[in-house]
């Protein structure tokens, strides 16, 4: 980071003075620093687990509605059996992939959609991972923020920031994002007439904020770190704000 510990809470907490009393646009040194800090505690890259590209794609696929932590379950068994290779996910009986990814949830849908990818890899891209956004999602099971990540980790390349659960909630939390500009009604309050987050927030307002806020340079990585810290401290609900390594600088922190 280049400053001792007091020095960044200074700037930080200078710039947030700034942010709040002088301006309403959130300032990108904020991301910097806050992705500085979380570097220091997290890991920056992907929580999912893989070995080859057509392992990441279908990593990310499983992910839709379900934790990191059941895919690398799932596809710990899962891999070994299909080692690496889209032709024996292409010709697998559908009823093998769905038990296999059962756990995952959506599993039907799932499995069908894994075979057509892998099928459409083979036919139609000679069975690698294509590198753009236009044919990613020609694949199925692949919609724009899959390939964000795929891009990303494969080919480090930004199309956009990747907005899940943890990433709307906290850039919400931290003021990152403008609340009055990311929609939705459902409104919740940490303490009386002091707003935490909004819950229907859209993920797609949420992610053209950040497009514009956070530097091109940290797209992939900043993601990365917010799931973590969403995963360690910043839970959606009772957040471990005693224990979170962004405590000093939150604006909605519980009392410890
Ligand atoms: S201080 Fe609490 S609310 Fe703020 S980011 Fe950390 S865990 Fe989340």
């Amino acid at each position: 980071m280049g400053i001792g510990n007091n020095g960044y809470i200074h700037d930080l907490m200078k710039s947030y003075c700034h942010y709040s009393i002088l301006s309403l646009a959130p300032m990108p040194g904020n991301v910097s620093l806050i992705v500085d800090k979380l570097r220091t505690k997290y890991d920056p890259t992907i929580a999912l687990h893989y070995t080859t590209p057509f392992e990441l794609v279908i990593a990310v696929s499983l992910s839709a509605q379900c934790t990191d932590k059941k895919v690398n379950e799932v596809t710990q068994q899962f891999f070994p059996v299909l080692h690496g290779d889209p032709r024996a996910l292409a010709d697998m009986p559908i009823e093998a992939i769905e038990g296999y990814i059962r756990q995952t949830g959506f599993y039907r849908a799932k499995a069908r959609n894994l075979q057509r990818m892998a099928r459409a890899l083979l036919e139609q891209f000679n069975g690698v991972v294509p590198d753009s956004m236009e044919k990613l999602i020609m694949l199925a099971g692949v919609a724009r923020k899959s390939g964000n990540v795929i891009l990303g980790e494969l080919f480090n390349k930004s199309e956009g920031v990747v907005v899940d659960t943890h990433v709307k909630r906290i850039t919400q939390r931290l003021r990152i994002v403008p609340l009055e500009q990311i929609g939705g009604k459902q409104k919740v309050y940490y303490e009386p007439n002091k707003l935490d987050y909004i819950r229907d927030a859209s993920p797609e307002k949420i992610e053209r904020e950040l497009m514009r806020i956070v530097p091109k340079r940290l797209w992939n990585e900043f993601p990365h770190l917010l799931v973590k810290l969403g995963r360690d401290a910043c839970i959606a609900q009772r957040p471990h704000c005693a224990v979170c390594i962004l405590q000093p600088l939150c604006p909605v922190k519980r009392a410890v």
